[in-house]
C-alpha cells in the first residue's frame, strides 16, 4: 500500500498520501502542499511517483510515503515556534516542509556533509514559500557530518535523521530537548526506523515502528 501513492500531479500525491492514512497530520499536510517535489527532484526524473529519485552525490530523495511517516510521527514536536534538525538533509524538499511547519517564529537546521547537496537545496528551496526564512535566517543549511547534531542550534523539539545510522548516535540524543522526539534509522544490513522520545526527566523511551531500507549515515 505504502508504495502507491503516486500522483499525476503534486496535489494528487500529497492526497493519496493522506487518503492511504500515511500523512495523518492536516498541519504537516497543508506544508507539504506548498512545497512542490518537483523543484527537488533533477531533471528526467519522476517527482510525483511515490519513489525515491536520485539526486546525485549518491544520495536519494526519500519516498514520499517514507517523509510522510516521518511528518505524521514528528508532527506533534513540529508545532509553529519550535526547532527541528534534519540530518542528512539531502534535497532540502523535508527541511523546507519542517520550515514551514515551525514557521517564521521557529528555527529549522538542515545539516548535510555533500557541499554540492547543499548548494542546490538552497537554490531549490527559494523558490518555495520557505526561501523566506533562509532569507530571515530561521531556516538555515550546513555542511557538517550530522552524526554529531548542530550543537550550536540546539537543542531540539524534533530530530529528523535521512540516513540510516548503525547506532543510535549519542551527540544526536543528547541535542534532543526534555519532550523532543526523534525519527532516525538505524541498522546496516537490515534496519529499523526507530522514534526516541526524551522524557521530562531526560530518559530515553525507544519505539521500532517498521523496516525500512535507507542509505548508510556515513
Ligand atoms: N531527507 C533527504 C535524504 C537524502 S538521502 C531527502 O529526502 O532529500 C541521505 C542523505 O544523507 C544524503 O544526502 C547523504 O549525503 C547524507 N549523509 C550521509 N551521511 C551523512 C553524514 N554523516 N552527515 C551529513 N549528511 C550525511
Amino acid at each position: 500500500m505504502s508504495w502507491r501513492c503516486h500522483g499525476q500531479n503534486y496535489a494528487e500525491l500529497v492526497s493519496n498520501l493522506q487518503k492511504h492514512g500515511i500523512l495523518s497530520s492536516p498541519e504537516a499536510a497543508a506544508a507539504m502542499s506548498k512545497i512542490d517535489r518537483k523543484l527537488f527532484v533533477p531533471e528526467g526524473g519522476l517527482p510525483y511517483d511515490d519513489a525515491p529519485q536520485v539526486i546525485g552525490f549518491g544520495a536519494t530523495i526519500s519516498a514520499p510515503h517514507m517523509h510522510g511517516y516521518c511528518l505524521s510521527m514528528l508532527a506533534d514536536h513540529l508545532k509553529p515556534g519550535m526547532s527541528v534538525l534534519d540530518v542528512g538533509s539531502g534535497s532540502g524538499y523535508l527541511t523546507a516542509v519542517f520550515a514551514l511547519m515551525v514557521g517564521e517564529t521557529g528555527w529549522t537546521v538542515g545539516v548535510e556533509h555533500i557541499p554540492e547537496l547543499v548548494d542546490h537545496s538552497i537554490v531549490a528551496i527559494k523558490q518555495t514559500p520557505a526561501g523566506s526564512l533562509l532569507d530571515n535566517g530561521h531556516l538555515n543549511i550546513y555542511v557538517a557530518d550530522g552524526k554529531l547534531g548542530y550543537a550550536e542550534r540546539g537543542p531540539y523539539d524534533a530530530i529528523h535523521v535521512g540516513a540510516a545510522a548503525a547506532e543510535l548516535p549519542d551527540a544526536l540524543v543528547n541535542q534532543l530537548k526534555p519532550n523532543g522526539r526523534m525519527v532516525i534509522p538505524v541498522g546496516t544490513s537490515s534496519q529499523d526506523l526507530i522514534i526516541v522520545d526524551k522524557l521530562e526527566d531526560g530518559s530515553i523511551r525507544k519505539t521500532v515502528k517498521m523496516g525500512v531500507r535507507y542509505v548508510p549515515l556515513v
